[in-house]
Order: C-alpha cells, then sequence, then structure tokens
C-alpha cells in the first residue's frame, strides 16, 4: 500500500480490512481488500462523497473498488453508490425495488433533506442510483482474490426490509453490521423497519459472527458481541418482542 489507514483517517481493523466514519451523519463505510479486488460496504451520502470514498479506497487497496455492498436501503449508505461505475452491486433482495418506485425514491429524496441533505444533491443521487445487480437471500460467499473470502447476509427485515451485513473472517473476525446496530445513539426504526423481527436478526448476526468478532455499527464505534446482546434485549424491550 502506499498510503496508511491512519494517514486519511481511516481505522484499520485487520489486515486489509478498515472503515471510515463519514462527516455529517457519522455514517460507516467499510473497505475489504484483496488481491486485484476490494469490496466497499457502503457508498456514503452523495455523490461526491461517494466519488471522495472511492478515491481513498483505491489508494489503500492500490488498485481498482471491482465490488460493492450496500447494507440498507438508506440515503447516507446508498447516495454515493453511482461513483462505483463497473463495480459488481450487492444488496439484500428485493433492494432494487426501493431504488426503482417512485413512492422508494421519494422517500428516500425526502428523509435526506429531512436530515438536512442539499436538496439539490439529493436529486441528483436520486436520478444516479445504482442498481444492485446481485441480490442475496441467504449467504452470499464472494472470493475477493489472494485467499480473502467474505461472506454476505441477508439477515433482515430488521432496521429496513432489505437488511444485509458482510463477515470477513481473520483474526479478528470483523462484521459490518449496517445500522442493525448502532454505538452513537438508539438504533433508528423508521416507517421501513419491521421490529418484531429485529431480535432475531440480531441472534442471526450473533451467530455468524460469534463472540470473538469485531463488530462495526453503522454508526458509532465498534462494538463486541456483548453490546450487540445488550442491544437486542433492549429492543426486544423496546417493541416489545418476546425471547
Ligand atoms: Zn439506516
Amino acid at each position: 500500500m502506499t498510503v496508511t489507514w491512519e494517514e486519511l483517517r481511516w481505522e484499520r481493523l485487520a489486515t486489509g480490512v478498515g472503515r471510515c466514519r463519514l462527516p455529517v451523519w457519522d455514517c460507516t463505510a467499510g473497505l475489504v481488500v484483496g488481491a486485484g479486488a476490494a469490496l466497499l460496504i457502503d457508498a456514503g451520502s452523495s455523490l461526491a462523497e461517494g466519488v471522495r470514498l472511492r478515491a481513498q479506497a483505491e489508494e489503500l487497496a492500490g488498485h481498482r473498488v471491482t465490488h460493492l455492498a450496500l447494507t440498507h436501503p438508506h440515503f447516507d449508505h446508498v447516495f454515493g453508490a453511482a461513483a462505483f461505475a463497473g463495480a459488481e452491486v450487492f444488496g439484500a433482495v428485493g433492494v432494487d425495488t426501493v431504488f426503482t418506485a417512485r413512492h422508494g425514491r421519494e422517500e428516500l429524496r425526502a428523509d435526506a433533506v429531512g436530515n438536512g441533505l442539499d436538496a439539490h444533491l439529493a436529486d441528483e443521487a436520486v436520478d444516479a442510483l445504482a442498481l444492485p445487480r446481485h441480490h442475496v437471500s441467504g449467504e452470499w460467499t464472494l472470493d475477493l482474490g489472494g485467499g480473502r473470502q467474505v461472506l454476505l447476509a441477508n439477515v433482515g427485515p430488521a432496521h429496513t426490509a432489505h437488511d444485509l451485513v458482510v463477515l470477513v473472517p481473520g483474526s479478528p473476525e470483523v462484521v459490518f453490521c449496517g445500522d442493525l446496530v448502532e454505538e452513537s445513539g438508539e438504533p433508528q426504526a423508521g416507517r421501513d423497519a419491521v421490529p418484531s423481527h429485529w431480535p432475531a436478526a440480531l441472534d442471526r448476526l450473533l451467530d455468524l459472527g460469534g463472540e470473538d468478532a469485531l463488530y462495526v455499527p453503522g454508526h458509532g464505534a465498534v462494538v463486541d458481541a456483548a453490546f450487540v446482546r445488550a442491544q437486542r434485549d433492549a429492543l426486544a424491550d423496546r417493541f416489545g418482542v418476546s425471547l
């Protein structure tokens, strides 16, 4: 690598694995570097942010970002996706319907503007939304070369109807949770959430990641299995779900 994670203010989590916390909404974008391939997890909140992310990720990887995984269809995670032209884009099955349906696009735009994104930037991002071509139901193993394999798992619905997580085996194992887990505030449950299934989704996440993994929330600091388990209990309590 020509540049270090620290120099670009990314957090290194394991060999070839890191993330950055994006400005304004503290949204996480993750990177897994393979041999000649690289996976970015989430794309930022605007086209310009996507372009910046891509440049940084490619500097860190030393080559192109070849794959993009979208954890769920919220503006702060997907509006930069069009900056990754040519990458293979993955999402939970059905996520493309949010991007193509008129009301889905309008809700994305309204949510972005309501959260403070400039209306012009929101229009530009909605017009350019990149559709995931690979729809994950269950699990999908991605080979990034050089012995680097990652697992994409559809564990929802929970935070949205289309929640995808990314597991990166290694020591430590790293789990990119999307907004199924939040550290910097309460988990956000909007109109598109499926709260009754959320605790079960976190059980699935814990099964996949195990006790020793680093769990990377969609917003906030990296947490451990105990934190995820406590958040699962709190969500069950909040939404009246019996465990
Ligand atoms: Zn979200």
